[in-house]
């Protein structure tokens, strides 16, 4: 089964970071959906101080052929650095994020880089709970990464696609879940599973 041609679901690397001495890919994923264009996570534009040992390299989505202006509607997986750095492009338009993730964020030490939460003309429509965003496309409460973590569910006629963020951070992590987003995400028996760092979508083993 694949995802009918009304909604397509296209990964844009963005960046890539240093961890435990890997290179690690930061991917923002656009959801063409028939009545809105969604943007999920927006990546990173700029350096910090703060993050300087992860020595990001940056493919700003302000920078590449990305067109800026046919988004519809931003949503935040969550509120780190790299997921939101980029909203600041998409001041005026909706962002939708978990409210207690925009809480956490504003208010937990060492969270995330806040200027770029709260950057000039940014935003946010705080959600509570599970939302139909679009017809067939939802937001779902998926904590484990971050307390405030939220996947998008886009329903497919058959199986559905997750676009998941951090909701496991290896593909590995899919394979044996253990946080309650892990847990809701296998129990959703999608087809494919899009993660903000990794190339390719996790799939279930066929078995
Ligand atoms: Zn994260």
């Amino acid at each position: 089964m694949t995802v009918p041609a009304a909604v397509t679901i296209t990964p844009v690397c963005v960046a890539d970071l240093l961890a435990d001495g890997e290179r690690m890919p930061v991917y923002v994923h656009v959801i063409d959906h028939p009545e809105a264009r969604v943007l999920v996570d927006t990546g990173l534009t700029r350096l910090h101080p703060a993050v300087a040992d992860l020595d990001p390299r940056l493919r700003p989505l302000n920078e590449q052929n990305f067109d800026l202006a046919g988004i519809d509607i931003v949503v935040n997986t969550h509120l780190h650095f790299d997921h939101c750095g980029g909203n600041h492009l998409f001041a005026g338009r909706p962002i939708y994020v978990q409210r207690r993730e925009l809480d956490d964020a504003r208010n937990e030490h060492d969270y995330t880089i806040r200027e770029w939460v709260d950057a000039p003309g940014v935003k946010y429509l705080p959600v509570d709970g599970e939302r139909e965003l679009l017809p067939g496309l939802r937001l779902v409460p998926a904590p484990g990464h971050t307390p405030g973590t939220q996947i998008v569910v886009v329903e497919t006629g058959a199986r559905p696609v997750v676009v998941g963020g951090d909701v496991a951070v290896w593909s590995g992590e899919l394979d044996d879940p253990r946080t309650e987003g892990q847990l809701l995400v296998r129990a959703l028996e999608p087809e494919l599973v899009w993660l903000a760092h990794q190339h390719d979508p996790w799939r279930p083993r066929s078995g």
